[in-house]
């Protein structure tokens, strides 16, 4: 999947970078509308790209003027970039011709979310298709990442919104090592610099309610590593 990232400040536009990149996805990142449109011609290429991330607040031409243009090319999804006092123009973006907006400051998880779910809707030949039903993780763990919903042994189980986003973070790849930093940007915020006591205090609670489905190990001085657990803790 390519991301066109069209942003001007540097450190959203490399923090929203690496995300993009941990997650799968190939980025091209431009800092101006002029360079936006001349990418924008690559949209009906060979390569087009999959989805627009694009900041309305822009040094040389309006954010808007060029989520037009790129509509106007294209049917591309566009994702808008907002600042918190910006309501109006996620109005005139949304009616523009934007699939959906993100709101700074942002985590990098709600991006990623809104990233699949306009591929989803952009996707007509999967419409047809039986919905996906939800991720097992081993013989207790399902996560339903359309509904949001963790299951073990069939019973619902109650995160909070903090402990699914972490879980749902820490399973996309079972058996890696996630620093706390990539954990903490990933599912607190995209800039988080701050002490990460609270990550632990989350990871308790996970092992907690989900003990025997999955391990979270932590591993001193860098992250945690979450491993699926086999039928073998299954109990009798
Ligand atoms: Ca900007």
């Amino acid at each position: 999947m390519r991301v066109l990232l069209v942003e001007d400040d540097e450190p959203v536009a490399q923090s929203l970078r690496r995300g993009l990149l941990r997650y799968g996805f190939t980025v091209e990142w431009v800092p101006t509308g002029r360079e936006a449109l001349t990418a924008a011609a690559e949209l009906d290429g060979a390569e087009p790209y999959d989805v627009v991330l694009l900041d309305l607040g822009l040094p040389d031409v309006e954010g808007l003027d060029v989520c037009r243009a790129l509509r106007e090319r294209s049917a591309v999804p566009i994702i808008v970039i907002s600042a918190r006092s910006d309501e109006a123009d996620r109005v005139v973006g949304l009616e523009l011709g934007a699939d959906d907006y993100v709101t700074k400051p942002f985590g990098m998880r709600e991006v990623i979310a809104r990233i699949r779910a306009v591929l989803r809707r952009a996707q007509p030949a999967n419409a047809g298709r039986a919905p996906s039903g939800p991720d097992r993780y081993g013989p207790r763990l399902t996560i339903d990442r359309r509904a949001g919903r963790v299951h073990l042994d069939g019973s619902p189980v109650a995160l909070t919104p903090k402990e699914y986003d972490l879980l749902g973070f820490l399973t996309e790849e079972p058996g890696a090592l996630m620093s706390r930093e990539q954990i903490m940007e990933a599912v607190w915020d995209a800039h988080w610099f701050g002490p990460t006591k609270t990550l632990d205090v989350h990871v308790a609670a996970l092992r907690r309610k989900l003990a025997g489905a999955v391990a979270i190990e932590a591993v001193r001085g860098v992250g945690f590593r979450l491993e699926i657990l086999d039928a073998g803790a299954l109990p009798a």
